[in-house]
């Protein structure tokens, strides 16, 4: 994915819609000259891009700068001590807890919002008072050069790093001895990244992801849903670990929804979603295939979209029907621009359905009915919760965001990403008052001083 910063060597051209970049690394005009028409000086991409530069600038360059903001407005109000109830014998006493910062960092990023995962937690371990080192994914690797230009240029090298490289240098980099180790990526990378951690006693913040529920129930405005569901399924082209992954609806829920997720895309991608300029591209040709492959092995009836394009790693915006429990897209995390609807047909169905799989990161309902949301809040968990829209929770700071169980561990955004990189140390400053009482405890000891 692309940014335009102004020292960038990456630049969107507003009059004909192109990507410019001033390759600076070897590699990465290598990778791009296969993509793109090489210029004098500048790789050109004509459309389509791998992002939209709204969508890269929503998910990526504003919600960092938000955090900033949001960090810089509060940070001091954070740190400050916080005291606690006192008892009896700790009457005179200071009693606080001390924020404190961790020391050495490590932020382990992934390719789907590569700038976001890194800078968004590197605010908080800044803030906090540490010193950090980023690991970009090389899957983004344009975004990697980029960091590596960057970080350097702007924050003292003595205290920020940025190492980059795939899973060989990651595990490499994982021999060195950090203080915490803030993880974003797969369920399975991140059993190696806790073998690692377990040599240190490293402190882990696991940010996972999995398949994340959409339950539609009862009274509702389909065509509302229907916006709402196509905007967070296929921004960034289903690539967001807190994407609806599946739908579970009644039948004749879907009847009525699909002719509205047809409307809705028409309205938002036009009558040839290849030839839109709103519809991100999966990352790799790798990535493709492995959707492609699950489309493949799928039992489901594609009841919209179904077209790809592997030359411009296209999948069409795609909803498959009649998607049962133990389909192939039920058994891992989708991440791509696919839809499978399963049927239900009481409220507690979707509910043990929901119940029956691994803890999500995000779990959404959407239904007019406050019963009906509150039933599925109160007999479910997940990291997340939304009610009639999808990913949108994850965009305000006051909220922490992150996993439960297999989702992730721990969680970061505004104030909680302060605390995940900072040692709450449990300071009781003594002095000497009330020795007598301090008698109580002393030997030698009888049932008496218990007050039995
Ligand atoms: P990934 O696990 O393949 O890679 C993540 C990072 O781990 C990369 O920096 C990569 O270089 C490194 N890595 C890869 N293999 C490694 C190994 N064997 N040892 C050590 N490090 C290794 O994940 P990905 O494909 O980049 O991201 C997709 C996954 O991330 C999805 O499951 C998605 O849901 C999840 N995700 C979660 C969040 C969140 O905030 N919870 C956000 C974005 C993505």
């Amino acid at each position: 994915m692309f940014f335009f910063l102004p020292e960038s060597p990456v630049r969107f051209s507003e009059q004909n819609s192109q990507w410019l970049v001033l390759p600076r690394s070897p590699e990465l005009r290598d990778s791009l000259t296969s993509r793109g028409e090489k210029g004098k000086d500048w790789l050109r991409f004509t459309a389509p891009v791998l992002q939209p530069k709204f969508e890269a600038v929503l998910s990526e360059i504003d919600i960092v700068i938000n955090e900033l903001h949001y960090t810089l407005n509060n940070f001091k109000s954070w740190m400050q001590p916080e005291y606690v109830d006192k008892n009896l014998a700790t009457k005179f006493d200071d009693c606080f807890v001390k924020r404190e910062p961790l020391g050495v960092v490590l932020i382990i990023g992934a390719w789907n919002y590569p700038w976001q995962l890194l800078l968004l937690p590197m605010v908080a371990a800044v803030a906090a008072g540490n010193c950090v080192v980023i690991k970009p994914s090389e899957v983004s690797a344009a975004t990697d050069t980029l960091i590596a230009e960057l970080i350097p240029k702007y924050l003292s090298q003595d205290c920020y790093a940025v190492v980059s490289g795939g899973a060989e240098e990651t595990k490499s980099l994982l021999l060195n001895r950090f203080d915490h180790i803030f993880y974003t990526g797969s369920q399975a990378v991140a059993r190696s990244i806790l073998q690692a951690a377990s040599v240190h006693l490293t402190p882990v913040t696991l940010e996972l992801g999995g398949k994340c529920p959409c339950l539609i129930y009862g009274q509702v405005s389909i065509a509302g849903v229907a916006r709402r569901l196509v905007w967070s399924k296929f921004f960034n082209a289903g690539q967001s670990c807190v994407a609806p992954d599946y739908v579970l609806c009644s039948a004749a829920t879907r009847d009525a929804l699909l002719p509205e997720l047809r409307q809705a895309l028409e309205d938002f991608y036009g009558k040839e979603p290849q030839t839109s300029p709103d519809l991100s591209r999966i990352v790799s040709a790798r990535h493709w295939a492995r959707l492609m492959e699950l489309l493949k092995r799928s039992n489901g009836k594609v009841a919209v979209g179904g077209e790809s394009n592997e030359d411009d790693k296209y999948i069409a915006p795609t909803v498959l029907v009649d998607v049962s429990e133990d389909d192939a897209l039920m058994e891992e995390e989708i991440f791509g621009p696919i839809l499978p609807i399963l049927n239900f047909e009481s409220l507690q169905d979707g509910i043990d359905f929901i119940n029956r799989k691994e803890k999500a990161l995000a779990l959404y309902v959407f239904s007019n009915e406050s019963s009906v949301i509150n039933k599925v809040l109160e007999n479910t968990s997940s990291g997340g919760f939304c009610s009639n829209d999808g990913i949108i929770h994850m965009t305000l700071p006051g909220l922490p965001f992150g996993g439960v169980g297999a989702s992730g561990w721990g969680s970061y955004h505004g104030r909680w990403g302060f605390e995940t990189f900072t040692h709450r140390r449990a300071c009781m400053l003594r002095g000497w008052a009330l020795e007598r009482l301090n008698g109580l405890r002393y030997p030698p000891y009888n049932d008496n001083k218990l007050g039995w």
